[in-house]
């Protein structure tokens, strides 16, 4: 069975360009992935793709009739996308043998899709179906400072709880910001307290006072989220790192099939 491999991520985190690297990286390797969009909002996809949430829903014309503006417009596709999901997962299952790879491009919002109900529909079909893994996608350069790293942090925490399938934390734009330093944070608590009291000294963060101890105590409880993540750094603009990506998905489905899968059979 092909993996799903499901990408997240802020706006303008990478997710769309990561895609594209990855896309040209399987073919370079005569290996071609099968492609999933589920981003109506997106102009242009530079990857051809297979299944498209663009040829059943026009997120123009939804808006336009539904009198919605951009998150109602994307949100809207979704719930119409999901009414087909059955469909979807029949082509899918149907040419699994076949494939080697599902790649799953989700919208720029990312609340849109992992806090809505036909997101859940979605997700839930997919990793019900194939082994499903999920690539959350983070700006490195903009998550330099110890509360933008914490925030987003917590969200990649809440999806994980939310959808409880496995999770790749990728590092992107490692061409403009190198990720060692987000690595440190993640596997040396000690690392992590000294930046918030560098960022202190500076007087850059807003860490006295309570902050400094809502983050103590928050960094202590994502210690214990770390435990189950795989991290890699990639640059999507390079392509350096991809093949470490690529061997954490491997990984991540062998967790799928150990952790997911039983609670899967429970509930049936
Ligand atoms: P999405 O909203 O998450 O799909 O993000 P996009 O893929 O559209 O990328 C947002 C911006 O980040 C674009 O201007 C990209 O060119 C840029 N970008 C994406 N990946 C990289 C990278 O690895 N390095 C650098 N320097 N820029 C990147
Ligand atoms: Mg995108």
């Amino acid at each position: 069975q092909p993996p799903v491999i499901m990408v997240v991520g802020m706006a303008g985190s990478g997710k769309t360009t990561f895609m594209q690297r990855l896309n040209a990286h399987l073919h370079q390797k005569k290996d071609p992935p099968y492609i999933v969009n589920l981003d109506p909002a997106v102009k242009n996809v530079p990857f051809d793709r297979h299944i498209d949430i663009r040829d059943s829903v026009n997120y123009k014309e939804v808006m336009k009739q539904y009198n919605l503006g951009p998150n109602g417009g994307i949100m809207t596709c979704l719930n119409l996308f999901a009414t087909k999901i059955d469909q979807v997962i029949g082509i899918l299952e149907k040419r699994a043998p076949t494939l080697s790879r599902i790649l799953v491009d989700t919208p720029g919002q990312i609340e849109c899709f992992v806090w809505s109900a036909s997101g859940a529909i979605v997700t839930d079909a997919l990793a019900s179906s194939l082994p499903t893994v999920l690539a959350y996608v983070i700006d490195t350069p903009r998550t330099t400072s110890t509360s933008t790293f914490m925030s987003n942090m917590l969200y990649a925490c809440s999806i994980l709880y939310k959808t409880k399938l496995p999770m790749i934390i990728v590092f992107n734009k490692t061409d403009a910001q190198d990720a060692a330093f987000a690595k440190e944070w993640m596997t040396d608590f000690e690392a992590f307290q000294a930046a918030l009291r560098q960022e202190e000294e500076k007087g850059e963060g807003v860490n006295s006072g309570y902050m400094g101890s809502l983050m103590n105590s928050m960094s202590l409880m994502l210690d214990e989220f770390y435990n189950h993540l795989d991290v890699v750094s990639v640059s999507s603009m390079t392509g350096a790192g991809i093949d470490d990506f690529f061997k954490a998905v491997d990984s991540k489905v062998e967790e799928y099939k150990r952790d997911y899968l039983p609670e899967l059979e429970k509930a049936r």
